[in-house]
């Protein structure tokens, strides 16, 4: 996707409350080098010891992940219905009806596979928003429509086997 900011697009995004710069990005981070895709973790104790013996840049697009207050600390997600601490999967999602595909995106689920428990982690939301906000820019002469439900039947897993 090829991005040109002018007065019109910068206005209209800024109707749906994003930034231009956090859009752009948003977009260099989307077409960065290619990281090694993260291992999905059995326990929080594996996931602390893949991290101490791993170098996290080659993981992890420090330019666009979001920075935490030190000491703060976001509760690891558990399912809801057995308590078991939800796992890591990333996929490809089209949003902004299928006008744009959003690669990459980490979704959490359940190992026991309760469907309720799928979701995407906050900040692959927070990248969706960013993009749906954006495709509707591109397209500014385009009538407001319902916004559609995402299926899960258009997700595109890319599983990788557990370690
Ligand atoms: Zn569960």
């Amino acid at each position: 996707m090829n991005l040109e900011w002018d007065e019109d697009n910068i206005e209209h995004i800024g109707e749906h409350d994003v930034d231009p710069e956090e859009v752009s990005e948003v977009l260099q981070g989307q077409t960065m080098r290619k990281l090694k895709p993260i291992p999905q973790f059995k326990s929080e104790k594996e996931e602390a010891d893949f991290w101490a013996s791993h170098d996290t840049t080659e993981y992890v697009d420090w330019n666009t992940a979001e920075v935490i207050a030190p000491g703060t600390f976001l509760p690891s997600p558990h399912c809801s219905i057995d308590g078991s601490l939800l796992l890591s999967r990333y996929v490809d999602l089209e949003v902004a009806h299928g006008t744009v595909v959003v690669r990459n995106l980490r979704q959490l689920y359940c190992r026991h596979g309760h469907p309720r428990e799928t979701r995407l982690a906050p900040e692959a939301e927070e990248r969706v928003r960013i993009f749906e906000a954006l495709a509707l820019a591109m397209e500014p002469e385009a009538k407001p429509r319902k916004k559609a439900k995402r299926a899960p039947a258009r997700v595109a897993v890319a599983e990788r086997p557990a370690t």
